[in-house]
């Protein structure tokens, strides 16, 4: 029996493009057969929170995709932790490979906006990952410890039971190449010790780390069987009705 509850999050990125597809999205979750043992949250784009919160069902519950370490104030186009707690919104993901490339966000800003959340009382989706060019290297470790070094510096350790670890190898978001379980597993594996290493065996031993990248219903069931692979971040598949499938891939 695994120490730790399976995760599955749908992060929706800059989709629905309009309210008739977010419908029947909502629709789907609601009338789907979840298994009540997963935690799952989706996260739509920021305008449609406050709908999705309303409308979605209880057990399923919402993620914003990104907010900024302050708590108010002069900054445009941004969302505060603050706001998403007093929003009712109880997670955030943060340092998605598209923010950090499409975005330049450091792994410095990545932290705060990390410590920040949690300050909050918000729980971070904390993305973590490679690039091709990094893994053919033989680079993936060190990338990963360089981007979570930040983020460990500014956590107490008890913070840490707000922080699930989503590990995306940039190679394999979105492009339909997904990492084997084995692939997935070993960084996983690395990942843990690495927190043993520098947080604390129990800290390593409770945190969540999940697979992202070119997740569907077909390639999930192996990954998820895989023993430190403890749940999913499903991009383009979380649009489409296979989510339930991935949702249930842990059984
Ligand atoms: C993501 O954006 O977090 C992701 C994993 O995307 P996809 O599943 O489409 O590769």
């Amino acid at each position: 029996m695994a120490p730790r509850q399976f995760f599955v999050g749908g992060n929706f990125k800059m989709n629905p493009s309009n309210v008739v597809t977010k419908q029947e999205l909502l629709k789907n979750l609601n009338d789907a057969d979840i298994d009540p043992s997963v935690e799952v949250v989706i996260a739509p784009p920021s305008l449609y929170l406050l709908p999705v919160l309303e409308l979605l069902r209880n057990d399923i519950k919402v993620a914003a995709q990104n907010c900024y370490y302050k708590a108010s104030g002069a900054y445009t186009g941004e969302i505060s932790p603050a706001q998403l707690r007093d929003a009712k919104v109880p997670y955030v993901i943060l340092g998605h490979s598209e923010r950090r490339t499409l975005f330049n966000e450091t792994s410095e800003l990545v932290a705060q906006k990390v410590k920040a959340a949690i300050e909050d009382d918000l729980s971070a989706i904390l993305c973590v990952g490679e690039t091709l060019e990094q893994r053919e290297k033989d680079q993936t470790v060190q990338v990963i410890q360089e981007q979570l070094q930040p983020v460990l510096k500014l956590l107490k350790v008890e913070d840490w039971s707000k922080v699930v670890i989503a590990y995306e190898p940039v190679w394999a978001i979105g492009t339909g190449k997904v990492a084997t379980a084995a692939q997935a597993q070993e960084v996983h594996k690395d990942i843990r010790s690495y927190l043993a290493k520098e947080i604390s065996p129990e800290v390593a031993e409770k945190t969540r780390i999940i697979y992202g990248g070119s997740v569907n219903a077909k390639n999930a069931p192996e990954s998820a069987s895989q023993p430190d692979v403890d749940g999913f971040l499903v991009g383009g598949a979380s649009l489409k009705p296979e989510f339930i499938d991935i949702v249930n891939s842990g059984k």
